[in-house]
């Protein structure tokens, strides 16, 4: 069963016909990105075949000096990336990571606040189907609805209110810089834990173009395969200098959350982590932010509300409550088009959390593949022509059919990993 192709064309099929999606489509998902092919080498490889439970030079297992070697070079260079004297490479996602970090640090049916799903939190934040909001009394803040930003005033009235004793802050949908610092001391003002999650920006912060939250917070979560471009996985930080506290988080992602670590996708972070380092990787994280930003002003010189007003970051949130269209409707007509973007919920969205009112649209994945301002510039007018035309009803099929020509075309001129006809594999 040597050659995937030959034994399974199910698969391969799948396999194909994804790789050629990536390549063909636009992708705006602001969570999305493209690996590198070294991290996907890496996490191909026969470490998929080790088991290690426990940490570097302390396993349940035989075998593990090599696989040691892997996690300690992960380890060793993420906190080198991001100015931390702990971390757990271990987490095999955000929720997981962030799922330890509660068992960690609360009991079940203490309070935590975090920001709710709806004002762009995440879902491990807090919320009512998630184990955060079932396990915990979970509070929620969110945007103030005039600016559209993070309601400080807010955050502290419900901290002094419920006495939380974790806070975290963090996000899945928010365009803006948050003072970690105030909420640092919003949650030493009440004796909380500061927990923050910098999932989305984890490669702005490694490029240093968005403020670190380590200094503030007493733990931080991220995952590693959004801006800062690795493979999909989960990590916790801390610069807290805390041995007792470094203790019980290894102790909760091992043997409190999960067994096994995946080790294959251990040493494809350390890869990323590499890769984080370099100055190309700096440069990237520019154009990603000045790409989001000339995103942004289009969209408004063409009428279009954007939350906040624009973007400090990778993304932004495009409110359609005055055209009246849903993010469900414009979603399926973008995706219509071969371009790729979530409905998202905005401030005073009319609509449900499954319609909405609302886009987000993130540059990471275009910027990997080469796009600059010029590109974006077109990008955002393709939008929004085919939003305009869903708005009058009018001419809907050949704008989103001439939009689907011009993405084709500018997807030929940025390939991605460029044989997508030739090669499923990595
Ligand atoms: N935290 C934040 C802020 C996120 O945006 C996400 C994913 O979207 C996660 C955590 C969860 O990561 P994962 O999907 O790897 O569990």
């Amino acid at each position: 069963h040597d050659d995937l192709n030959v034994f399974d064309p199910l698969i391969t099929a799948a396999i194909t016909e994804e790789v050629e999606r990536q390549e063909a489509h636009i992708e705006l998902i602001a969570s999305e990105n493209y690996t590198s092919r070294a991290v996907m080498q890496a996490q191909g490889s026969q470490l998929t075949n080790k088991y290690a439970e426990g940490y570097p030079g302390r396993r349940y297992y035989g075998g593990c000096e090599f696989v040691d070697k892997a996690e300690q070079l992960a380890i060793e260079r993420a906190c080198d990336l991001f100015g931390a004297d702990y971390a757990n490479v271990q987490p095999h996602s955000g929720a997981q990571a962030n799922a330890a970090v509660f068992m960690a640090l609360v009991k079940p049916g203490d309070t935590v606040l975090g920001m709710s799903l709806a004002h762009g939190g995440h879902l491990t934040h807090g919320a009512a189907p998630n184990f955060s909001g079932k396990h915990y009394n979970a509070i929620q803040y969110g945007l103030d609805p005039e600016t559209g930003e993070i309601d400080y005033d807010d955050v502290e009235r419900l901290a002094n209110e419920h006495q939380p004793k974790l806070i975290i802050a963090g996000f899945s949908a928010y365009s803006r810089v948050i003072d970690w610092r105030r909420f640092r001391s919003i949650a030493d003002n009440v004796g909380a834990w500061l927990l923050v999650d910098m999932a989305h920006v984890a490669g702005l912060v490694a490029a240093d173009l968005y403020p670190s939250p380590l200094p503030h917070a007493h733990v931080v979560t991220t995952t590693t395969h959004k801006t800062l471009r690795g493979p999909r996985g989960g990590m916790i930080l801390s610069a807290n200098g805390d041995a007792d506290l470094y203790k019980k988080l290894n102790a909760a992602v091992f043997p409190g959350q999960q067994g096994g670590p995946l080790m294959h996708v251990i040493a494809a972070k350390a890869v990323a982590f590499k890769e984080a380092m370099c100055q190309d990787f700096v440069n990237y994280q520019r154009q990603v932010l000045a790409n989001a930003q000339v995103m942004a002003e289009t969209f408004i010189e063409r009428g279009f509300d954007v939350v906040s007003g624009g973007t400090n970051d990778h993304l932004f949130l495009v409110s359609l409550i005055k055209q009246g269209i849903t993010g469900k409707d414009a979603d399926a007509a973008l995706g219509r088009a071969h371009i790729t973007v979530n409905k998202n919920t905005v401030p005073n969205d009319p609509q449900s959390p499954f319609v909405t009112s609302g886009l987000r649209i993130g540059t990471p994945a275009i910027t990997t593949r080469g796009m600059v301002e010029a590109d974006c510039v077109q990008l955002a007018g393709w939008i929004c022509d085919v939003l305009d035309a869903l708005e009058q009803g009018d001419a809907t099929e050949a704008v989103e059919a001439e939009v689907r020509d011009q993405v084709a075309r500018l997807c030929a001129r940025y390939p991605v990993y460029g044989d997508a006809k030739t090669s499923a594999m990595a």
